[in-house]
């Protein structure tokens, strides 16, 4: 397989739509990805990479016009999760656990560290004992520290481990 490997050392990257599960788990490993809601053409969707300089991310069958994946554009097989984060791995360097916690996944905004104290008048003894959690100043979602975050990473760590496999 033909390997195109993005100038920039950090790609980024513009998914369509309907591969929105795909673009949160990239946020989650830390890059930057715009998610286009509405529908835009082939041709549209490929306007706005080149002048943003992201990588294209689109199936197969969302596409009418492009074929064959290139510098600007992955043409992704699969519809599943797996599928498509092995064949993203084939294209881009991407590193999953390049910068977790630093971008929301929902809104791809950096998350700020976030200290529970500021928001909750707690008992000394917990206050002394409370962890540092993540938060998105623009969608106000908050990363627990915990169960909730290594969850998260565990996941990264999974689709990395599965980037080595042959
Ligand atoms: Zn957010």
């Amino acid at each position: 397989m033909t390997s195109f490997r993005h100038k920039k050392s950090v790609p980024r990257i513009l998914c369509d739509a309907n591969i929105e599960d795909t673009a949160h788990w990239l946020r989650a490993a830390g890059y930057d990805v715009y998610v286009s809601f509405v529908n835009l053409s082939d041709e549209q969707l490929l306007k706005m990479a080149l002048k943003e300089n992201r990588v294209l991310l689109i199936r197969k069958q969302d596409t009418v016009s492009m074929s064959n994946s290139n510098e600007t554009v992955i043409i992704l097989d699969s519809e599943f999760l797996f599928d498509q984060i092995k064949q993203i791995g084939q294209h881009l360097a991407i590193d999953w656990l390049y910068k977790p916690l630093s971008r929301c996944m929902i809104c791809n905004t950096q998350l700020q560290k976030l200290n529970i104290n500021m928001w909750l008048d707690l008992p000394a003894e917990i206050h002394d004992n409370t962890e540092t959690s993540h938060a998105c100043p623009s969608c106000k979602r908050i990363y627990w520290a915990g169960e909730q975050i290594d969850k998260m990473v565990g996941q990264l760590q999974l689709f990395k481990d599965s980037q080595h496999q042959h």
